[in-house]
């Protein structure tokens, strides 16, 4: 899902670029990576997923990132690894669905499936019902709420894990490339800021933030970051759809028929999104498929 999504995202983001005004930031920023147990089965992956990888020595390290503090034995350096800024994906993802058509409504929680002989009647919100030939289930950590439980399927393994993250106010090019650190990363965004995350957290749906959080992040970007002005802009938190592997459930529910799921990316949804969205609408219309979707079936072994 990763690699199909990483080809298709310059073309993506270019047209709906073009078609809706809003620009996404695609941008193939880089990744730098300061921790590295096995050189060899770093090197090995990244041939054999046709990736570049460089380890820079001190001289080319500081040629690629002037102001990091970064002193790791061994890092490595994955330029072609990008980036896409996710509020603006998600505002021209929007624009697009409405250009063509599709009509979107707001605030409306789906609280019931009605399913009569293992099809879906209607789906009720508070305040309304709706019918249409097929679903999906694709409410992220809520999803595992929504799905109806069946023989065949006792449980939907979904679970809410918080992240929380801080972005700072720096000037442009402070930092030029991602950068992976003791499990936490930076991001330089086009215009300077730069975001540092996150927490991965098992706390139910709660959204909360904490001042220990913060103070963490805040320490981790400024020891990486020592020299240069941040000042931060805003702390917040989001809930990921955990799944027991990070592996989604993508394609249709084993006992209901006109039921779909496409959920469950965990940390890496944006990552996967392209591919995930073309893997279920193949097998929602019955086109041929560029994607296995074998790993991602509801009942495939983890
Ligand atoms: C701090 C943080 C950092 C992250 N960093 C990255 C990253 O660097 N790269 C990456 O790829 N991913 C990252 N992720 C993960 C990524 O955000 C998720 O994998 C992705 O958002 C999942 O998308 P989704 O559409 O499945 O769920 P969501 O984005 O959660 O969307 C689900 C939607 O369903 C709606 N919904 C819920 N219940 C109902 C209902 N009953 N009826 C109707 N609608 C409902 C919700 O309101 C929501 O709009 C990060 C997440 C967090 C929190």
């Amino acid at each position: 899902l990763f690699l199909w999504s990483h080809a298709a995202y310059p073309q993506l983001a270019k047209t709906l670029h073009a078609e809706n005004g809003i620009d996404p930031e695609w941008i193939q920023s880089g990744l730098l990576i300061a921790d590295c147990e096995n050189r060899n089965l770093v090197q090995t992956w990244c041939e054999s997923h046709t990736l570049s990888v460089e380890w820079p020595d001190p001289k080319r390290f500081s040629e690629l990132e002037p102001d990091l503090a970064l002193a790791p034995p061994s890092p490595h350096y994955l330029p072609d690894i990008a980036q896409v800024r996710n509020p603006r994906l998600l505002k021209v993802m929007r624009a697009e669905v409405v250009r063509l058509g599709g009509i979107i409504m707001e605030h409306q929680a789906v609280t019931e499936l009605m399913i009569n002989d293992h099809h879906i009647t209607q789906i009720r919100t508070a305040t309304q019902t709706y019918r249409a030939e097929s679903y999906v289930i694709a409410a992220g950590a809520w999803s595992g709420q929504l799905a109806p439980l069946g023989k065949e399927l006792p449980q939907l393994p979904i679970e809410p894990v918080k992240g929380q993250m801080i972005i700072f106010e720096a000037p442009v090019g402070s930092l030029r490339h991602i950068v992976l650190s003791e499990g936490r990363y930076l991001i330089p965004r086009k215009e300077g800021r730069i975001l540092a995350g996150s927490t991965v957290e098992y706390t139910g749906f709660d959204k909360s933030t904490s001042d220990q959080a913060r103070q963490e992040l805040e320490a981790f970007a400024r020891s990486l970051l020592p020299d240069v002005d941040l000042r931060l802009e805003k702390h917040w938190a989001g809930l990921r759809p955990g799944s027991p592997t990070g592996i989604p459930f993508i394609g249709p529910h084993p006992e209901i028929d006109n039921l779909f799921f496409n959920c469950g990316h965990f940390r890496n949804g944006f990552v996967m999104a392209p591919a995930s969205a073309r893997l279920l609408a193949d097998l929602m219309i019955g086109r041929p498929l560029e994607i296995e979707p074998k790993p991602y079936r509801l009942m495939a072994e983890r």
